[in-house]
């Protein structure tokens, strides 16, 4: 470590310190053992030298007096705030004992594992619990998958892989690539991608493709800085994406205007959909949507007429009970029109050199650990009987089931928690008190994390400090390229690395001996597929894109074998083709092909409830400064979003007597919190938007208050158990419904 000269290391960012999906190239400046800045590095064609506030902060994350740096036990009853520090021998001690203890009176499935989306978590956590032999993994309370998930379930049904829209960033000279076609046409699908860098994706790619020629078609119920500058603003009632998307598919394919030699030769099911999507005319689509039929037409033919051109979707896409089938029906858009896997279409997105650095889908873990673990954690791993689409894709417990089994302790009972990166009451879980509730009575918790929030208050028995992303070393194979965070400085105070503490309780844990010795070891395993290891990695400037004819690089990888196991050429499906009618849907007993859903709430479900809360409420609203739950205790960050705010119409304001700036409650059925009130034409008037996860650090964290969480999270207005036939739907984050009212006192 540097001692007095300021050095300079080149790292790659991902979470546990900006939080977030991003893969920034970072350089990190360290003078006396210690970060002074972060900044982008220029040479990396992710991000070219720019970097967020997130991590322009990091120094003030990693060293903030809040911070936890030793091992913690609870020494009070839950919630008490009552601590003692411990050794990691006793820490580490405390838990083989309990949780082998656990193991032998009700079987390793009663101990569930359980993550957020921060850190690169997913590797180092699943690792222990195949160690310790759960089949429990779990983001609990995101209430029916409702991040990615049915995104990902939908693509994987329909081309056997998933797709982002194409702003050159898998090719490392970028947009001066010659294979590289610039879209004529982006979509910006329910998504302010400006943001942030949600699911590993830069709003500023979409505008270097807009400084060059790119036009802009944004679906999106708020105004945003990309809508504005768009040739077409559908701006749809929340939650009914999935008919906008049937309507555009009706005047494609009705009008003709689909890519018909593509379809022909790569498509399946093509008559089936367009029987289907019959039932969707624009006009349909306007009574349902807000949003006029010409609108929609208009925009279908925009981008059928203009190939190539992309589509980039975010999470609201996922958040309603039929999320799969919208996410299918918008996939089918760029299917059609032949927009797969091309320059400046939605390209086929592999992981860098088909490294991977954690087994999540069911037909990894099978290439790994064999089929017969993926039988047996099938058999007791929570939902999967319930939902085939549990079995057949993903290894994550269905998070709508796990909260009945908490709670009713059948087919077999919860009895721990590991939670590692995850504010499941303050920020993860629909319902949190639900959570809470259910969580309490469970006989061991461990909470591995930085900072104390309200779930590590509300519920650790033991608190695990780990360090944050310049205080270790990782990688990152999530796209392109491959990258290796590189540990900058020694870890600050006892924290330890998440990879460092579940290789040890692995080795303690586990009911077959651990071949590794050392995370390193791990870490090298992984990426030896992809010809190289993290030295070479970090050599190399902490970062690389695989060589030319590689499978992972594109383009037009189904015309050259390059995208099925057995080397023949077409899409990873049952049929080798685009499945429009998707037989793994069909196989897992759902619909094959898209249908509209309507919100569960609403002017149409629930129009008397709607008229005593008459707005539609979007929760989940991103702030640029924040990921999710975390850096509310940032002074920089607080500084830029110091409070929740509302986002109101100003006509709908003035109806109901609130002004700008005024705190007002937000209230629904399910309960009631306070936001600060921005009052702004940019809102829908029948729409308000919030941020979601809000807590305040600097309140009495101790239960009851926890921090504020019960007062201005909005969680606590939405619910769980709307996650439709797929289990892979998300519950009402996007439609629920409120009424609006100034704070008088
Ligand atoms: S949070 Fe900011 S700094 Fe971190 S990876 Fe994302 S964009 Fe980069």
């Amino acid at each position: 470590m540097a001692k007095s000269k300021e050095e300079k290391v080149l790292s790659t960012l991902w979470s546990a310190g900006c939080g977030s999906h991003g893969g920034c190239g970072c350089e990190i400046f360290v003078k006396d053992g210690k970060v002074t800045r972060v900044e982008g590095d220029p040479n990396h064609p992710f991000n070219q030298g720019r970097l967020c506030a997130k991590g322009l902060a990091l120094p003030q994350y990693m060293y903030h007096p809040d911070r936890v740096t030793h091992p913690l036990k609870r020494v009070g009853e839950r919630g008490e705030g009552k601590w003692k520090q411990i050794t990691w021998d006793e820490a580490y001690d405390t838990i083989e004992t309990k949780l082998k203890d656990i193991r032998s009176k009700y079987g390793a499935e009663s101990v569930i594992f359980c993550q957020g989306t921060g850190r690169d978590i997913g590797g180092a956590i699943t690792f222990l619990m195949y160690a310790y032999g759960s089949p429990n993994w779990v983001q609990v309370g995101l209430a029916g998958h409702a991040c990615y998930t049915p995104r990902l379930g939908a693509m994987y049904a329909t081309h056997g892989h998933y797709a982002v829209a194409d702003c050159s960033q898998f090719l490392e000279k970028r947009f001066e690539d010659p294979e590289y076609v610039l879209p004529k046409y982006i979509i910006i699908w329910a998504q302010n991608p400006s943001a942030g860098c949600h699911d590993g994706f830069y709003g500023h790619w979409i505008i270097d493709c807009m400084k060059r020629g790119s036009k802009l078609i944004v679906i999106d119920p708020r105004s945003t800085w990309f809508s504005s500058r768009a040739e077409v603003h559908i701006q749809n009632r929340p939650g009914t994406d999935g008919i906008i998307a049937l309507a555009m598919l009706n005047v494609i394919i009705n009008e003709g205007l689909y890519d018909k030699e593509f379809v022909k030769k790569w498509c399946y099911g093509f008559e089936e959909l367009k029987k289907r999507v019959q039932e969707y005319p624009p006009e349909k689509a306007e009574e349902i949507s807000w949003v006029p039929a010409d609108l929609i037409r208009k925009a279908a033919r925009l981008y059928a007429n203009n190939k190539p051109s992309a589509i980039q979707w975010g999470e609201p896409v996922d958040a309603m009970p039929a999320g799969s089938v919208v996410s299918q029906a918008i996939n089918h858009l760029w299917a059609i029109t032949g927009n797969i896997d091309n320059p400046g279409g939605n390209v086929i997105a592999r992981n860098s050199h088909g490294v991977t650095t954690y087994p999540f889908s069911s037909a990894e873990l099978t290439e790994l650990y064999g089929a017969d673990l993926v039988k047996r954690l099938n058999e007791k791993r929570i939902g999967a009987n319930d939902y085939p689409m549990i079995k057949g894709f993903r290894g994550w417990v269905q998070p709508d089931v796990l909260i009945e089994q908490m709670e009713t302790g059948k087919p077999y009972p919860v009895k721990a928690a590991w939670i590692q990166t995850s504010n499941i009451i303050g920020g993860q879980a629909a319902d949190p008190r639900r959570h809470y509730n259910a969580m309490k009575k469970l006989d061991f918790i461990v909470c591995v994390d930085i900072f104390q929030n309200p779930t590590t208050m509300a519920l650790a028995d033991i608190f695990l400090p780990v360090c944050t992303i310049c205080e270790r070393d990782s990688f990152r194979s999530w796209w392109q390229p491959l990258g290796v965070s590189v540990k900058a400085v020694d870890e600050v105070g006892e924290s330890k690395s998440d990879w460092d503490i579940n290789l040890e309780m692995a080795k303690r844990l586990a009911t077959t001996p651990i071949k590794f010795n050392t995370v390193r070891e791990i870490f090298d395993d992984r990426l030896k597929v992809g010809n190289t290891n993290f030295e070479k990695l970090k050599a190399k400037g902490g970062w690389e894109f695989p060589p030319k004819g590689d499978k992972t690089r594109p383009y037009y990888r189904y015309e050259k074998g390059l995208l099925r196991a057995d080397g023949k050429p077409g899409f990873d499906t049952p049929t080798g083709k685009v499945e429009l009618y998707a037989k793994r849907f069909e196989e897992w007993g759902l619909d094959p092909l898209p249908y509209y859903e309507e919100p569960k709430e609403g002017p149409v479900s629930t129009p008397d409830l709607f008229k005593k809360y008459p707005l539609i409420l979007t929760t989940g609203r991103r702030s640029p400064v924040f990921f999710h739950s975390e850096h509310r205790m940032v002074p920089w960050l607080r500084e830029l979003d110091p409070d929740p705010v509302i986002e109101i119409n100003d006509k709908t304001a003035a109806d109901i007597g609130v002004a700008n700036g005024e705190w007002v409650y937000v209230e629904n059925p399910r309960g009631k919190i306070k936001m600060r009130a921005k009052v702004t034409p940019t809102s829908h008037p029948k729409v308000v938007t919030v941020p979601h996860a809000w807590w305040l650090p600097e309140t009495d964290g101790k239960a009851p208050n926890l921090f504020s969480t019960w007062d201005h999270n909005v969680n606590n207005l939405t619910s769980m158990g709307n996650q439709g036939k797929s289990g892979f739907g998300g519950t009402n984050l996007r439609s629920n419904i409120c009424r609006v009212a100034k704070i008088k006192d």
